[in-house]
C-alpha cells in the first residue's frame, strides 16, 4: 500500500540557530511552519556555544567583518546585509536579552549563556505557532521526491509548498550535526564540498614529560603566526591550549585555515610562536645583558626572558641543545620559535567546518537550482570563517535572506 503523503505550507528541517531563524521568519509572515529535528531537543550546538559566552556577532567596521568570510564574502554579503550585526543584537534584545561588546570587539549576551535566550526564543516561536517535532531524522527524498521523515514510531511521507534544509555542518555530531545529510546531497546530484575542519585543532606529538605535565594548561598571551600559499602573513594575539594530542585554542583556530591548506598542499605547515609578544627582540637581549654572571640557561630563560611552566617546558621541546646555549639567538628563537605540524585534528573536533552544500548548486536567494522552493542555510552552505561571533552571525543572515525570499517568491 503507498504512503499516505502529508502536505505541508513550510517545512524546516534542522532545528539549530538557522533553521529556528527561517521558522521565525515564515512564522512571522503567517506562514504555517513544521520544523523536524533528528534530536531529542533543538538548538544543542546553540547551547554548547553557551559554554563559551555564546559569542553572538562581532562589532567592528562592516567592512572588515564582511571580510573574515574570505573567498565567500562577495557571495555571503547580500545576507549579511540583510541581516547585519546591529540587526542580530536587535533581535536579540527584542527577545530580552541584551548584548554587551568585549574588549576585542565580540558580542556576547549580557549573562554570557545561550539557554535564556533559546527558551525565550521557543516560547516565541510556539506562540507564532511553529510545531516543533524532535526526534524526528530526515531519511533522503523518495523516487517522487517528496521528503522521507523518520518519527519515532512511523515514517513519515512529506510535500511542502518550501523546504528549508539547515543541517549544519560536519562536526561535533553528538550534538546532531553529523553530516550525513551530505552523501543523500550528492546523490541526488547537487555539488557538495567535502567537509573540511575549520577553527580546529593540530596534532603534536609532545614530550612525554610535557605532555603529562602541562596537557590541558593555557598559554597564556602568546601570539601565533603563519603564512599562507599567496604570501600573506595571518598573526593571531591571545591564549592558546596545550592539548594531550598538540594544540587548540583561540589563537589557533584564528590561523587554523591556511594552517590546513598548507598541510593538504604540503603535507606540513610551520607555524611561529611569538612567546613574549609585548617585549621586541632588543629589549629581550637588553634583559639577557643583565643577567648575574652565574645564572644557568634556565635561570636566564625564567628570569630574563620571563618563561616559566608551559611556556618554558615548550620552548624546550621545540629548541635543540645548540640553541638552548646560544644565548645571543635566543631572543628571536622567543619571538618566532618554530613548530611543524602535519596534521589537523580530526573534523568532528573542530568548532566549525568548510566544506557542504557548493554555492553554484543553488541561486542568489540559496534555492536549489535542482529543486525549486527547496532552500539551504546555515553552516550547511560551502563558507567558513573564523570565530569571534561570524559563524552564528551568517546562519543567521543566510536564514533571514532565504526565508524573506521564499515569502516575496510566494506573494
Ligand atoms: C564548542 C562550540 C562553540 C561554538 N561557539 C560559537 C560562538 O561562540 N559563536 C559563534 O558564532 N559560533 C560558535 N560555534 C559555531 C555555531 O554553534 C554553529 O556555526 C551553528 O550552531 C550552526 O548553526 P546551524 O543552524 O547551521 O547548524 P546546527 O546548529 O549544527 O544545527 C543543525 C541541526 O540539524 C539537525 N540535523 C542534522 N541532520 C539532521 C537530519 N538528517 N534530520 C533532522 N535533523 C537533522 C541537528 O540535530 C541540529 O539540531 C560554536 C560551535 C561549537 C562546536
Amino acid at each position: 500500500m503507498p504512503d499516505s503523503v502529508t502536505h505541508l505550507a513550510a517545512v524546516v528541517i534542522g532545528g539549530g540557530p538557522a533553521g529556528l531563524m527561517v521558522a521565525e521568519q515564515l512564522s512571522k509572515a503567517g506562514i504555517v511552519v513544521d520544523l523536524y529535528d533528528a534530536m531529542p531537543t533543538v538548538g544543542r550546538k546553540f547551547l554548547r556555544a553557551g559554554i563559551g559566552g555564546l559569542n553572538l556577532t562581532h562589532n567592528e567596521d562592516w567592512q572588515d567583518f564582511i571580510s573574515r568570510y574570505g573567498d565567500k564574502a562577495a557571495t555571503l554579503r547580500p545576507a549579511l546585509d540583510s541581516f547585519t550585526a546591529t540587526d542580530l543584537r536587535s533581535w536579540a534584545a527584542a527577545l530580552g536579552v541584551d548584548t554587551f561588546v568585549g574588549s576585542s570587539g565580540r558580542v556576547f549576551p549580557i549573562e554570557k549563556k545561550a539557554a535564556p535566550l533559546l527558551r525565550r526564543w521557543l516560547s516565541r516561536l510556539r506562540d507564532n505557532g511553529v510545531r516543533i517535532h524532535s526526534r524526528h531524522r530526515w531519511l533522503g527524498w523518495n523516487e517522487a521526491g517528496q521528503l522521507r521523515i523518520q518519527g519515532p514510531d512511523r515514517t513519515l511521507t512529506i510535500n511542502a509548498d518550501m523546504t528549508f534544509f539547515a543541517l549544519g555542518g560536519g562536526s561535533w555530531s553528538a550534538l546532531g550535526s553529523d553530516g550525513q545529510w551530505l552523501a543523500k546531497f550528492r546523490a541526488r546530484g547537487i555539488e557538495c564540498a567535502a567537509f573540511r575542519p575549520s577553527n580546529c585543532g593540530f596534532e603534536y606529538a609532545w614530550p612525554a614529560e610535557l605532555k603529562s605535565q602541562f596537557s590541558g594548561s593555557p598559554l597564556k598571551s602568546i601570539a601565533v603566526s603563519v603564512c599562507d600559499s599567496k604570501g600573506l602573513g595571518w598573526r593571531q594575539r591571545g591564549d592558546a591550549v596545550i592539548a594531550s594530542y598538540g594544540i587548540e585554542g583561540g589563537p589557533v583556530y584564528g590561523i587554523s585555515a591556511p594552517m590546513r591548506d598548507a598541510i593538504e598542499q604540503h603535507g606540513a605547515c610551520t607555524m611561529y610562536w611569538d612567546l613574549d609578544p609585548d617585549r621586541s627582540i632588543e629589549k629581550l637581549q637588553q634583559a639577557i645583558a643583565k643577567r648575574r654572571p652565574k645564572d644557568s640557561i634556565a635561570n636566564i630563560l625564567r628570569k630574563q626572558c620571563g618563561l616559566n611552566g608551559n611556556k618554558l617546558a615548550l620552548f624546550k621541546a621545540l629548541t635543540s641543545k645548540a640553541q638552548m646555549t646560544d644565548l645571543d639567538g635566543i631572543p628571536a628563537l622567543i619571538k618566532r620559535l618554530p613548530q611543524t605540524f602535519t596534521q589537523t585534528r580530526g573534523v568532528d573536533e573542530a568548532i566549525s567546518t568548510d566544506g557542504g552544500i557548493c554555492f553554484t548548486a543553488v541561486d542568489d536567494k540559496l534555492m536549489l537550482k535542482k529543486r525549486p522552493n527547496t532552500y539551504c542555510v546555515g553552516e550547511m552552505l560551502d563558507w567558513e570563517a573564523p570565530t569571534g561571533g561570524y559563524l552564528l552571525s551568517a546562519c543567521f543572515a543566510t536564514a533571514v535572506w532565504a526565508a524573506n525570499a521564499a515569502i516575496a517568491r510566494q506573494k
